[in-house]
């Protein structure tokens, strides 16, 4: 049904203001009902992503579900309703891996999409990078099925679950050059 890139078959088909059959989706961010004329917009979410670094190593989390189930992920997620994105990202890390992040240095943003039961969120990512103290001890096993920690230079692009993780690491990379 769909793809990583934000393309997919049209998911929405019936309006939630009329209940008619008539969702129509521009491919980009709205939906327009042709019956009553609603405009459902599905624009980009925040969410946030960690560079959490211990040393000179950096921490990555193995995905245990889909989408890019076994892949290395920075750590994050969805930031809530009436939440600011640092908040979300110590709340993130509390829940996942159960310790409190230090400081939080904002590094930059990076567009994603996210599949989640078949349809495609587009996200605007946004990076932190904090230091920790020590390995977590904990997981949450239903996010994660272990965390790795790698020197920069041994990180593999391929496995890595999304561009924006990518892009998180030159964020990370360019400020370390500062
Ligand atoms: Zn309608």
């Amino acid at each position: 049904m769909t793809d990583n890139t934000g393309n997919q078959h049209q998911m929405l088909r019936f309006c939630p203001k009329c209940g008619a059959e008539s969702f129509v989706y521009d491919n980009f961010k709205s939906f327009t009902c042709a019956s009553c004329g609603f405009v459902f917009y599905h624009n980009a979410a925040a969410a946030v992503m960690g560079v959490l670094t211990l040393e000179d190593r950096i921490l990555f989390a193995r995905r245990a579900h889909d989408p890019a189930r076994g892949k290395l992920d920075l750590p994050g997620g969805f930031v809530d309703p009436n939440e600011t994105a640092a908040e979300a990202m110590r709340r993130e890390i509390k829940e996942e891996m159960g310790f409190d992040l230090g400081i939080l240095k904002y590094l930059g943003t990076a567009p994603n999409y996210y599949v989640w039961g078949g349809m495609v969120y587009p996200t605007c990512d946004i990076i932190f990078h904090a230091e920790l103290m020590e390995m977590p001890s904990v997981l949450d096993k239903r996010e994660i099925s272990e965390v790795v920690l790698l020197a920069p230079d041994r990180v593999v692009p391929e496995d890595l679950a999304f561009p924006s993780n990518v892009a998180a690491l030159e964020l990370w990379a360019c400020w370390q050059e500062k």
